[in-house]
């Protein structure tokens, strides 16, 4: 049996440490950036088990992962979630488990979340205005939301942050409002870009798009926006607000390449292994997994093997859309 490494280093010699795993690509919402309206969702037997997640974990724990993110689709709306994530959280040598939730079941799981072991939260949050907010989620209950986070407030994670995708003429007039309510909170936030994943009706990408350097200025009007090299580890360049705790990040896969750096890879729900967003490049873990019950040196070789295909960076073009025919809530973003 060929020795497996303790550590996943690809050929541009990039070590990955954190893998972002989708649980479901279902979800309670239908964010007009991430799914059309009537977006069709897998059939059950085509998604990974709970027990196939755990395995598929563990695989990446023992390879060198000390980050895992879960989620979705809305993870939290998978029956099981809570005590999938509390097994994850068991598994020796992973460092952080986190979250990324729209927030709609926080209230009622927060506590169960903090001692299942999930260390901190994103949640997506996009405007504060409940008819907005309805009109960029189409289903979502704003007050709902707001109190999901409150209540993860309450719970005492380590650190929570938001995440809000900035579309021109929906939300753009409100990013000033947004990191009020952060520095309020004593979180942190993000803006993201929009990401050119799937077909999606109903909004123009190219015509909606508001980049980084725009929110930031507008930011710059309000706000003492101080440079900072703290990193969660993932693509945001942040920066803290003065006089505050708070840190404002920026993901901006269009106007600034992060691949470089990149230390990660995705499992969608459906156990496809994705070397990086803006590609295709996959491999397919399920099928590894339900030809070799149990086994898992040949899940890890797989693994590894993978490595040998993760592309050195992404190339998103907002006016050619779609470019990657996946849907976010598939991918695991
Ligand atoms: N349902 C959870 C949520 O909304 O946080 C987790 C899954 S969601 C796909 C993860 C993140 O991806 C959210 O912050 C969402 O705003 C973001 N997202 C979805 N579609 C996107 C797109 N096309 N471009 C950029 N970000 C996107
Ligand atoms: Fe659901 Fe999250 Fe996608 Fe919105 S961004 S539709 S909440 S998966």
């Amino acid at each position: 049996m060929a020795a497996l490494p303790a550590q996943l280093i690809d050929r541009f010699g990039r070590r990955i440490s954190y893998v972002r795993i989708s649980i479901t690509d279902r979800c309670d919402f239908r964010c007009i950036y991430c799914m059309s309206e009537d977006m069709a969702f897998l059939p059950r037997a085509q998604i990974l088990t709970l027990e196939e997640i755990l395995a598929v974990a563990t695989a990446f724990v023992e390879l060198g992962v000390e980050k895992i993110r879960i989620t979705g689709g809305e993870p939290l709306v998978r029956k099981g979630a809570v005590d999938l994530l509390q097994e994850i959280g068991k598994l020796r040598g992973l460092r952080e488990l986190v979250l990324t939730t729209n927030g709609s079941q926080l209230e009622k799981t927060a506590l169960l979340l903090k001692s299942a072991g999930v260390k901190r939260i994103n949640v997506s949050l996009d405007s504060l205005d409940g008819d907005r907010f309805r009109k960029m989620t189409r289903i979502g209950d704003l007050d709902q939301v707001l109190r999901g986070i409150d209540a993860a407030l309450d719970a005492g994670f380590e650190r929570l942050k938001i995440n809000a995708v900035v579309l021109k003429n929906r939300n753009h007039d409100e990013v000033s409002d947004l990191v009020d309510y952060v520095i309020a909170k004593n979180i942190d936030i993000s803006f993201i870009e929009e990401m050119p994943l799937g077909a999606v009706d109903g909004h123009d990408r190219a015509e909606e798009y508001y980049s980084s350097d725009d929110i930031k200025r507008d930011l710059d009007r309000r706000f003492v926006l101080l440079p900072t090299p703290e990193t969660t580890g993932g693509p945001s360049r942040y920066y803290r607000v003065s006089g505050t705790h708070t840190r404002v990040g920026f993901i901006s896969p269009h106007s600034h390449n992060f691949c470089g750096t990149c230390n990660r890879v995705r499992v969608t729900a459906e156990g496809r292994l994705l070397l990086c967003l803006g590609n295709e490049h996959s491999i397919d873990l399920k099928r590894v997994l339900r030809a070799n019950p149990g086994d898992m040196h040949k899940l890890k070789h797989a693994i590894v093997d993978s490595m040998a295909i993760k592309p050195e960076r992404h190339y998103f073009d907002i006016k050619a859309q779609p470019v990657i025919f996946r849907h976010m809530n598939a991918t695991g973003g």
